[in-house]
């Protein structure tokens, strides 16, 4: 007995199909209604021609963080700004603080369409392991709507005698339960021994790497090539992911390209954050200000993959945002001059191959899955209001309607 049938789908290469779902997995992809009639399952939903995709995943996200821009206020704009607030604040994060918060924000996130959510959480003198602690109860708590992995984004330093606490707060995060290990090694001392620290962490623990790679507009910091140097030199052999990469936007084309291959090399993945970056980079640069996004251009002709992250949702890295993957995929289209075909492939198929998912609709995948009332991706990207029903192992997670009802308390017309 089919459990789920989604009949009247659009697929993005324009064929309107009915996918039958069997135990969470897809095990059905025909020609639409006129091939087989009406299938017969537990639950129906007639997509009437929307557009169906694997489900969005947010590879990029800081949930400990989210939903703080009113209390929380950065007071320059800029990065250090973002972060002097932060760490003043941090006696009032508590971890009931954080698991409320980082709630809240899931139903954001959920209700766009999210399927999958990497979250970086602090780890460091001020914070401690509270951040974690919170994260793995919101992990395991929510197991049933959305894959979270917690990235240990550990303070700075975490070299010389001033790392100590930094070190040993990282080796009990990892024993809590982390899913990756992550740093800021370009605001360490030592950036080459941070990210060396850092891959000896992962690599005993047997854990991918994301990183803060680059975070400024300042072309003479690229510690992502040290980083690539270092993947492979050691042939680390986990996944790891570079995250905003700004800098490399900041250098010559050839510069561009020669540190591109070198990427691909590694077999590094990057994860551009516009929200964040178009915030935080240029402020002292009033005059044609800088974008702050990475060389999307010239990784993807190095054949990198490139995915497009959220990273922060209304806190003093970001005041604003929507927890929205289409939201990131516009900007990536305005501000990052990539096609809307590409900008819904960062968010979609791109995020989720960074985070090891699947990438396909058809018989076998996971019944992952995004409904978007909208006919083309070209309209899915540029039409931000588009109503959306996401799946998660072919159950109804949210529809636009959880979105809606949080505004508008009774409201309960069917949509799609
Ligand atoms: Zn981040």
């Amino acid at each position: 007995m089919t459990d789920l049938a989604l009949t009247n789908a659009i697929l993005v290469d324009g064929r309107r199909v009915d996918v039958l779902v069997t135990d969470g997995v897809i095990d059905q992809v025909a020609d639409a209604e006129r091939a087989h009639g009406h299938p017969v399952a537990d639950e129906r939903h007639d997509l009437d021609g929307a557009l169906l995709l694997p489900a969005f995943a947010d590879p990029h996200t800081h949930l400990d963080k989210a939903l703080t821009a009113e209390r929380i206020i950065n007071q320059t704009g800029d990065l250090m700004g973002a972060i002097e607030a932060w760490m003043n604040a941090l006696p009032s994060v508590t971890v009931g603080d954080v698991i409320q918060r980082a709630t809240e924000a899931l139903d954001l996130y959920i209700a766009n369409g999210v399927t999958a959510i990497r979250t970086h959480s602090d780890i460091g003198e001020g914070i401690g392991l509270r951040s974690i602690e919170a994260l793995i109860e919101v992990r395991e708590s929510n197991r049933a709507d959305v894959d979270i992995e917690i990235c240990g984004l550990v303070m700075y330093p975490l070299t010389g005698r001033g790392g100590e606490t930094n070190r040993r707060l990282l080796g009990e995060a990892i024993e809590l339960g982390l899913d990756l290990v992550g740093g800021v090694p370009a605001l360490d001392p030592d950036p080459a021994a941070n990210l060396s620290a850092t891959l000896d962490a992962a690599e005993d623990a047997g854990l991918a790497v994301d990183l803060h790679i680059d975070e400024t507009i300042d072309p003479d910091v690229l510690t992502l090539e040290t980083l690539a140097h270092q993947i492979i030199d050691r042939e680390f052999s986990h996944p790891v992911t570079a995250s905003h990469c700004v800098s490399l936007g900041m250098q010559a084309p050839d510069r561009q390209r020669e540190v591109a291959e070198l990427v691909a090399e590694a077999g590094i993945c990057v994860v551009s954050n516009p929200q964040t970056n178009l915030f935080l980079q240029g402020w002292s640069t009033p005059s044609a200000t800088p974008r702050g996004l990475t060389a999307i251009a010239a990784l993807h002709e190095a054949g990198v993959t490139v995915a497009g992250g959220g990273d922060n949702l209304q806190d003093p890295f970001n005041p604003v945002g929507r927890g929205d993957p289409l939201e990131t995929a516009s900007l990536l289209v305005s501000a990052g001059h990539i096609t809307p075909i590409q900008a819904l492939a960062a968010v979609s198929g791109e995020a989720r191959r960074v985070m090891g998912l699947s990438t396909t609709i058809e018989k076998g995948s996971p019944a992952d899955l995004v409904a978007v009332t909208a006919s083309s991706v070209q309209a899915a990207v540029a039409s931000g209001g588009t109503a959306r029903r996401t799946f998660k192992a072919g159950v109804l997670t949210a529809s636009s309607e959880r979105l809606f009802t949080r505004f508008a308390p009774g409201r309960h017309k069917d949509h799609v």
